[in-house]
């Protein structure tokens, strides 16, 4: 039920785990971490109650200078650490969060992805898997791969997607599910609620529903998904962590 993402940061766990933590109280049964080093190691570490128990499985080793997290609130499958995000693509290179609820995931699953070996009932993981699928059945790069599955996909949702062979990005999208960025000092970072990122920065960005973002650590993309440029200005935030 919350997301947070981080692009350039050292303390990229740290970061993570303590800005899932201002999120809990949205609600969440599970949670989760994706974390990508400049050492081409990536960790993912997934489990199912208290941000508390996902810390004690986070060992000093899982460090990084981007990455993702999630509290879910399950709406398709069990609260298990499988269902748990992120969800990954079968070739692991692809690791997504969402909020929200897919309507169409069964028909895409059915179209698409019927060879796919799914580790999940979730609706969200139908989605990276449709993105690793157009980038290896339809030969597109992650970006217009991305552009394309969201015009695939309907439903509500805020998704932060990584590929792993791109670890200086984060690509994201919302519709009808809150999501925004935030511009740090040297940082970029992405939240479900300011409130999770106030330790970080309090200059926050927009993201409207039906736009692209690509974020780096010295740069945010806005784009419609079409592709077309989209400029914002940034708005401060006063309230204390
Ligand atoms: N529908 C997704 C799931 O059940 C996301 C739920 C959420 O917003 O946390 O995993």
């Amino acid at each position: 039920c919350g997301i947070v993402g981080v692009v350039g940061n050292d303390n990229t766990t740290k970061i993570l785990l303590n800005g899932l933590e201002k999120l809990e109280y949205r609600g969440y049964d599970s949670a989760g971490i994706y974390v990508n080093n400049e050492n081409n190691k990536d960790y993912l570490v997934k489990e199912v109650g208290k941000i508390s128990q996902l810390e004690k499985k986070v060992g000093p080793e899982i460090q990084g200078e981007m990455g993702i997290g999630h509290t879910r609130w399950a709406t398709h499958g069990q609260p298990t650490v499988d269902n748990a995000h992120p969800h990954f693509s079968a070739d692991n290179r692809f690791y997504l969060v969402h909020n929200g609820v897919l309507t169409n995931y069964a028909d895409l699953k059915a179209k698409y992805l019927s060879d796919v070996d799914f580790k999940s009932q979730t609706d969200t993981e139908v989605a990276v898997q449709l993105v690793d699928y157009l980038v290896t059945k339809e030969n597109m790069d992650t970006e217009a791969a991305f552009r394309k599955a969201l015009t695939m996909i309907e439903g509500s949702y805020a998704f932060a997607m990584v590929d792993k062979e791109q670890p200086d990005r984060i690509y994201v999208a919302k519709n009808k599910s809150p999501l925004l960025i935030g511009l740090a000092d040297g940082f970029n970072v992405i939240c479900s609620d300011a409130m999770a990122m106030l330790d970080s920065t309090h200059k926050f960005l927009e993201i409207h529903d039906g736009e692209v973002v690509i974020l780096k650590k010295d740069s945010v993309e806005i784009s419609t998904i079409a592709g077309e440029k989209v400029t914002r200005d940034p708005y401060t935030v006063e309230l204390d962590a």
